[in-house]
């Protein structure tokens, strides 16, 4: 008897155990490459996302989509496979067993970030270390900087690193979707990179410029998603009802619920109760505007699709400086192709991906007037999605680097970027110039 009542409570405790000491598991849940071919096909795909929230759309079900990715739980997969066999809808498994890829996802253990290790992706502590570790390093050049507090009390910690007072600034803004584990990994390289790199480019762009960089700018969500919840993408703010979470990146006071935004709160692209009603957007946004005169590049860093996107994300009528936009754009994304072959797209958000408003890139350009503002869309273009197995993080961020020099050279070669010293010296050139014309 005393046996039976010992593994009974053995079995309730493992039951609990499972219920809330384990982290989600995805086992068998299954990464579906869909095609639709026709208009019909993409608005039943959009009836789905928009009803069904069980299914998880890796990209969303845009007009012109040339592939639409859906997790699916084992249990949905055989409605959404009938779904699409009924409607003649292509489609491929992309991963089977979608834990299989993240249970080979390296995640380092330690709380430190190893130098040079660029296959692992770090938990939220290592990267805020390392960050710590660099303005002792590199005293003098790197500062701690800090865009706020997450509504659960953790900073929004990046670095500053700067070579020299008057300087025009480059911002670079990683991690606000916490699922895409890319972005700030390759914003750490990037980091890394002007820092140490013996490149004569690279050491160039860090000391022509200030960098304001926040790898992880969704702490919370980025937590979560490494110790609960894989998958999750939004803050960690309660909302309505049992709901959890705002699409940080939906958030910001630019056309806000215009586009491709959703007021159900349990969805994952919901917008908030108003423009920056979360703490991180509203402080990250008051850090940027306090800098915001100074902001000659800003780049923003997501995953996934390999697209590079210009604002605006409501309309696909053309910015004011567009076309500069778009050649400066194409020129790095030859460049970032060179290394391994990787290739992009170019264009602005609503041509080149979907309708999306309420981003960070929307505001700041229109808000602060930044003249060139992109968002990346980083590796891949569905095999893995979110679940970039590690040894492609640093072919990644390599590619990405190079692209940023090449965005900067041709940025400068128009006429941008080349304020505070540089252009002091090109007019005193002018002015000298026109003496000796004039003599
Ligand atoms: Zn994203």
């Amino acid at each position: 008897m005393e046996m039976k009542i010992i593994s009974l409570f053995l079995y309730l405790m493992g039951i609990l155990c499972l219920v809330y000491c384990e982290k989600f598991r995805f086992d068998n849940y299954t990464l579906y490459k869909i095609y639709p071919k026709t208009e019909i096909q993409i608005s039943l795909l959009q009836k789905l996302q928009e009803n069904d929230l069980n299914l998880d759309f890796w990209t969303d079900p845009v007009p012109n989509a040339k592939y639409v990715m859906v997790l699916s739980s084992p249990k949905n997969k055989e409605s959404l496979e009938n779904i699409m066999n009924k409607n003649a809808m292509a489609f491929e498994v992309a991963q089977s067993n979608i834990q299989e890829s993240i249970d080979k996802e390296l995640v380092a253990s330690s709380t430190r970030m190893i130098d040079g290790r660029w296959n692992t992706y770090y938990k939220l502590d290592a990267i805020y270390g390392w960050l710590d570790t660099l303005a002792t390093r590199y005293s003098g050049v790197v500062t701690v900087i800090y865009g706020g507090t997450s509504y659960e009390g953790r900073p929004i910690k990046g670095v500053k690193i700067s070579h020299g007072p008057n300087k025009k600034a480059i911002f670079i803004e990683g991690g606000i979707h916490s699922r895409e584990w890319i972005s700030p990994a390759t914003v750490n390289y990037i980091t890394n990179e002007l820092l140490s790199s013996k490149d004569d480019k690279i050491q160039a762009v860090a000391r022509d410029f200030d960098w304001y960089i926040f790898p992880v700018t969704n702490p919370d969500g980025y937590v979560w998603s490494h110790e609960e919840f894989r998958m999750w993408r939004k803050n960690r703010r309660p909302t309505i009802g049992n709901s959890i979470g705002v699409d940080l990146n939906r958030n910001w006071n630019n056309n806000w619920l215009a586009q491709g935004s959703s007021t159900n709160p349990a969805s994952d692209s919901y917008a908030g109760p108003g423009p920056f009603s979360e703490p991180e957007t509203r402080s990250l946004s008051t850090f940027i505007s306090s800098i915001g005169d100074k902001i000659d590049l800003y780049l923003s860093f997501h995953s996934f699709g390999q697209l590079l996107l210009i604002p605006f994300g409501n309309t696909t009528e053309p910015i004011a400086n567009y076309h500069d936009a778009l050649h400066i754009g194409k020129k790095a994304m030859k460049t970032l192709s060179v290394r391994f072959g990787t290739q992009y797209v170019t264009g602005n958000i609503a041509e080149a991906i979907y309708l999306a408003t309420g981003g960070s890139i929307d505001w700041v350009k229109e808000r602060e007037q930044v003249p060139l503002v992109y968002c990346y869309e980083l590796r891949d273009r569905g095999t893995h999605g979110f679940v970039l197995p590690p040894e492609q993080i640093l072919p990644t961020s390599q590619e990405t680097m190079d692209s940023i020099l090449e965005l900067i050279h041709e940025a400068r070669e128009l006429g941008y970027m080349n304020s505070g010293s540089t252009v002091g010296a090109s007019i005193l050139m002018m002015i000298l110039l026109l003496i000796t014309n004039l003599l």
